[in-house]
């Protein structure tokens, strides 16, 4: 027991994360996960046969410290097509263990104790955890509730002698919001006049709806030269249980960077990242993405829409926001409870992506999911009683 008075927590006011939550109430109660964000389906067979391949071949044995180069390579292709910005590979991709290990190294690379790093929410929630553990302060930015556009005075307002970085995501999670060019030449501009640091979390790079394209900082020539661009093959491929990510950022940072990713976790899973290197090679396996999800979305869309939501623009990732607003005064996490065990479909309530309390009435599906899967939760969300 003395053990116990020792034992001082490093993040207090932390639990369990809502997607473990959610996909574990979802897993008891039999119902539709519409929660967690993760693809129902599997990755594609030709990437499987690859990952079979370099297993057998022998690609068993720890991968160099910064990543296969033929991966390195891979990712520095595909960002210059997309962006322009010539990444070396050798000195400037990292390989990690998920994207989520990419934003904590950037993450602890730039934050001291006690500057202050501007986060917009609702927001991933591996972000201030991240900060705090650095002993950095997340100052908030409240995203409009309507998903209007960003007010960057309200930014601007919020950067004080101690701001060190900001971190943004596009497209975005929860709200699957994406960046417009103006958004990328105020975020240039603020960051420039404040000298701060951006971590980009552009792990939703390849899912954007309408027409839209996704901008990474990278393309803009004096945002890269201040970013670590985080990225995921989890979302990319359809394989989120393999946790391979990535992180572009100058020489500089990245050698900064790699003395914290060395002793996280040394290097990422060998074979995979073979495999994926030579998956990369076909862009049609990666460009396809957006048409496959816009169809998804829409298909989900139609099927929820006499029910009464108010459906948010979703203009890229997999997640379509409800307001419920109309329909009942629950709050967020008591409905999303109860439409799991009584209804029999999971969503995530969009109050835990806030660092205080809140409770816009919205929920969060994912429909990275079978079409039957979405049709079916769709008939359950229809005849649910609200
Ligand atoms: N950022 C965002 C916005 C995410 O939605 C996720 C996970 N879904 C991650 C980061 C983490 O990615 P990974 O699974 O590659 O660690
Ligand atoms: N990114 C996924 C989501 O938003 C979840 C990832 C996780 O469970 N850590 O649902």
């Amino acid at each position: 027991m003395l053990l116990k008075n020792r034992l001082q927590s490093k993040l207090p006011h932390v639990g369990t994360t809502i997607f473990t939550k959610m996909s574990a109430l979802a897993e008891e109660h039999k119902a539709l996960n519409l929660a967690q964000g993760f693809p129902e389906f599997d990755c594609s067979p030709d990437l499987q046969q690859l990952v079979d391949k370099y297993v057998r071949s022998g690609k068993n044995q720890y991968a160099p410290m910064p990543g296969a180069l033929t991966l390195r390579e891979a990712i520095s292709r595909k960002t210059f097509d997309a962006s322009g910005r010539e990444y070396h590979p050798v000195t400037e991709i990292t390989v990690t263990s998920g994207a989520t290990e990419a934003l904590f190294v950037a993450i602890s690379t730039v934050v001291h104790p006690g500057d202050e790093v501007i986060v917009f929410e609702p927001a991933y929630d591996s972000y201030v955890p991240a900060i705090e553990l650095s002993g950095g302060v997340p100052v908030f930015v409240t995203l409009d509730p309507q998903y209007k556009a960003i007010d960057w005075e309200v930014v601007r307002s919020c950067i004080t002698e101690k701001t060190r970085a900001i971190i943004v995501n596009t497209p975005h999670n929860p709200t699957g919001k994406v960046w417009i060019s103006s958004d990328l030449q105020s975020l240039a501009s603020l960051a420039e006049a404040h000298d701060l640091f951006v971590i980009s979390d552009e792990v939703y790079e390849y899912i954007v709806f309408d027409g839209r394209g996704h901008i990474s900082v990278s393309s803009i020539p004096s945002l890269a030269g201040r970013s670590f661009v985080c990225g995921s093959f989890g979302k990319t491929f359809h394989t989120t249980g393999w946790k391979l990510g990535y992180c572009l950022a100058p020489a500089e940072l990245t050698a900064e960077f790699r003395k914290i990713h060395q002793f996280l976790v040394f290097s990422v899973v060998t074979p995979l990242q073979f495999a994926v290197a030579e998956f990369l090679e076909d862009p049609e396996h990666y460009l396809s993405l957006s048409a496959f999800y816009e169809r998804k979305r829409d298909l989900f869309n139609d099927a929820i829409k006499d029910i009464g939501f108010v459906l948010k623009p979703s203009e890229g990732s997999f997640f379509q926001n409800v307001s419920y607003a109309h329909l009942s005064d629950e709050n967020d996490l008591a409905l999303a409870e109860r439409l799991t065990r009584e209804v029999g479909v999971a969503a995530i309530p969009v109050s835990a992506f806030y660092g205080r309390e809140t409770d816009f009435k919205t929920l969060r599906f994912c429909f990275a999911k079978h079409d039957d899967t979405l049709l079916r939760a769709a008939g359950l969300l229809n005849s649910a009683r609200w």
